[in-house]
């Protein structure tokens, strides 16, 4: 057989079209499950991304930015980030990491949080390299290791069993520490750690982060610290910033993305934070690619950003607010799924959980063969029979595990009330028709 995407009878060319390091990367669930949510008329806790319009404050920026007087903010700004951006960001997370934040050194804003998960890799993993990811994983860290020529070396968080009668919670998923060790080898660069997780929700607790960190200074290794959704933390848990721990600011990378921070996806304004001589090579790349972001998006991030370091810690803080309300419809969704016979693992952060739907698997074939993982069969069936969309848990796994996880689907809940009841109806109506009144 010939390699998928080579040759291409189509072009006529005997040369080998795809670049080599595309080879095998070109399935992405997003591409899939978007396109079947806008395909049937279902009912989408699939992709993350809030049907809640953002808070006033930050609409009114961006309205400002393209309707004010500044005219210039129609033009190219400064490559690495818009001054005013740069300058807030550098304010506002130099106290919560405990450095004094250089804006044009420091920072660097980036094309939403994937190209700054993107410049991490091309900018500082080699052929050759290996890189750990803590699996689930969320999915494209496994292509852009394997893009920069790096090999992905999996370790996964393991669930404890929950107390008998009791709900699993993220918290149940851990790290095994000797496990966690024997992947740290004399070819390791980097780490990913994602906390609050996507997909599980965990938050990794001050220990798990130090015991991580340790290895890191002990390895001599880099840490990719992906914190999108850092200020959706519940039930009194505190975020963790690993770069803040003894040794870990010179090897860290803290990515983030205005997307989550102020519901706004759709603008794809992200940053990194670190020292200068990790993110000097990260402005290499960024300037090689996509120059810079849009303009207007970052002015009213800035404003938006200026704003919450006014109301920082009060309770009108949007960051406070909007933790406050995903912790209800988090709830909301526990019950609704239990009523609908999944088993959620309620997640202590992220606007993400994962369900075991196992005791709905009969409506759906087993087809051990099947290329598909199970999970993704079943959610396209629950998509076109039941008009539900959730997002297969496999996908957020590594190739070689896939299949052990096919028991869980991720639902996202940053949605509106109406949303979330007309899910608890599906779920509700479901039941009733598999057990009867
Ligand atoms: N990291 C994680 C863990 C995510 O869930 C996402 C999804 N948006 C991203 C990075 C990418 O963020 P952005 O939309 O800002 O590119
Ligand atoms: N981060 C979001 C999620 O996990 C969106 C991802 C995407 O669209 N690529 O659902």
């Amino acid at each position: 057989m010939q390699p998928i995407g080579l040759y291409r009878e189509e072009t006529k060319m005997s040369r080998p079209i795809q670049a080599r390091r595309l080879e095998g990367l070109d399935k992405n669930v997003w591409v899939e499950f978007v396109k079947l949510a806008a395909t049937y008329p279902a009912v989408n806790l699939g992709q993350g991304f809030p049907d809640l319009p953002p808070p006033d404050f930050v609409k009114e920026a961006f309205v400002k930015a393209v309707g004010g007087e500044n005219i210039m903010l129609h033009q190219y700004t400064r490559v690495f980030g818009h001054p005013a951006l740069v300058t807030i960001l550098a304010r506002f997370f130099g106290k919560l990491l405990g450095q004094d934040l250089d804006p044009l050194t420091n920072v660097l804003v980036t094309v939403g949080a994937y190209e700054a998960l993107f410049c991490c890799f091309q900018a500082l993993v080699d052929e050759g390299d290996e890189v750990i990811l803590i699996e689930p994983y969320f999915d494209c860290y496994e292509p852009m290791v394997k893009m920069a020529g790096g090999t992905p070396v999996f370790v996964q968080l393991r669930p404890k069993a929950a107390g008998a009668g009791k709900l699993m919670s993220s918290g149940d998923w851990q790290l095994d520490p000797a496990e966690l060790a024997s992947r740290f080898t004399k070819r390791t660069k980097a780490i990913v750690l994602n906390s609050p997780n996507n997909p599980l929700g965990k938050v990794f607790r001050r220990e798990e982060m130090e015991f991580i960190a340790d290895l890191c200074v002990k390895h001599d290794v880099l840490c990719f610290s992906d914190e999108v959704y850092e200020w959706l933390v519940y039930d009194g848990k505190e975020h963790i910033r690993i770069a803040s721990l003894p040794g870990m600011w010179d090897r860290t990378i803290t990515i983030g993305s205005a997307g989550k921070t102020f519901s706004t996806t759709g603008w794809k304004v992200g940053w990194t934070l670190g020292p200068d001589h990790l993110l000097k090579h990260l402005r290499t790349v960024h300037q090689n690619a996509v120059y810079h972001c849009p303009t207007a998006a970052q002015e009213a991030v800035a404003q938006a950003f200026q704003r919450e370091l006014d109301h920082y810690g009060k309770p009108d803080s949007y960051f406070v607010q909007l933790a406050q309300e995903m912790q209800q419809k988090r709830d909301w969704l526990v019950q609704s799924l239990i009523a609908g016979g999944m088993k959620p693992i309620i997640p202590e952060g992220t606007y993400f959980m994962m369900a075991d739907y196992s005791e709905l698997k009969s409506e759906v074939p087993d087809l051990p063969d099947s290329e598909e993982p199970y999970d993704s069969r079943f959610i396209k069936w629950m998509i076109k029979n039941k008009g539900l969309v959730a997002i297969p848990v496999s996908a957020f796994y590594g190739t070689p595990h896939k299949r052990n996880f096919d028991h869980l689907i991720r639902f996202c809940f940053v949605k509106e009330e109406a949303t979330l009841k007309a899910a608890d109806d599906i779920l509700r109506r479901w039941r009733l028709e598999k057990t009867g009144p």
